[in-house]
């Protein structure tokens, strides 16, 4: 199968500094085989500590890898580093940092991911919902229908209905984490929230 790439940016660029890689992307680079790069590359980790804002623990979180040949969740370096950073600062990752560690203020979020064996980015979420990460799935799963017989215009809506409920479940937890973080919720709902959203992506896409 051929692909023609219609880019409207003519200097595509990359942005910020590390990017994270949840299960389900984790399972589609899998898919694409590429999967053993992106660990050697990278760094990878099974749950996340939540801090309050003063640094004491609030809860430990465990997120099961998804199939057992899969590690639970990941982050990597951007393939070039830009210089173009704003709310994303890559630092060294100290002796003992295996996972992601939030620290929730009433107004902000504030995080720390590994992206490799020797160093983690911090990240710093003010007032906006998070972003709906499944665009990887996206692309393997619109590979599969429009592969499976030539007519684009049964395809495209049998891609829709394979995507539109996870879509739906992803934008509309995004909105309640953003919610929770702009109203001061609580923390521990705040991670019910994630939790539900990373249990329900854990399904085939
Ligand atoms: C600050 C930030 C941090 C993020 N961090 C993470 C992360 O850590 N982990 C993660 O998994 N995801 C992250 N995301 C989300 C991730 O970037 C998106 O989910 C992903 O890029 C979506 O991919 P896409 O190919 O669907 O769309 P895009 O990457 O937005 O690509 C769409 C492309 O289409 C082009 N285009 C638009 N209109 C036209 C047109 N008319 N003609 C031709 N071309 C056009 C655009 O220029 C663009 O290049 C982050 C997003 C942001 C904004």
């Amino acid at each position: 199968m051929s692909v023609d790439l219609v880019e409207i940016d003519p200097t595509w660029k990359i942005y910020g500094a590390g990017i994270t890689i949840t299960g389900p992307t984790l399972r589609a680079l899998q898919t694409l085989g590429v999967l053993d790069e992106v660990t050697q590359h990278g760094a990878t980790w099974e749950g996340a500590y939540v801090y309050s804002q003063t640094g004491q623990l609030i809860e430990e979180l465990n997120f099961p890898p998804i199939a057992a040949d899969l590690p639970g969740t990941g982050g990597i370096m951007r393939p070039k580093f830009t210089g173009q950073v704003i709310y994303r600062i890559v630092g060294e990752r100290p002796p003992g940092f295996d996972r992601t560690h939030f620290y929730m203020g009433p107004d902000s979020k504030l995080g720390f991911n590994p992206v490799s064996r020797t160093h983690m980015y911090m990240f710093l979420l003010q007032r906006s919902p998070s972003n709906p990460w499944i665009a990887v799935e996206d692309g393997i799963v619109l590979a599969e229908e429009v592969t499976r017989d030539a007519d684009i215009d049964a395809a495209l809506p049998r891609f829709m209905k394979r995507r539109y409920e996870r879509g739906k479940l992803v934008v509309e937890n995004s909105l309640r984490l953003g919610e929770l973080e702009m109203t001061h919720g609580s923390p521990k709902e705040h991670s019910r929230v994630m939790m539900a959203a990373v249990a329900a992506l854990a399904q085939p896409a």
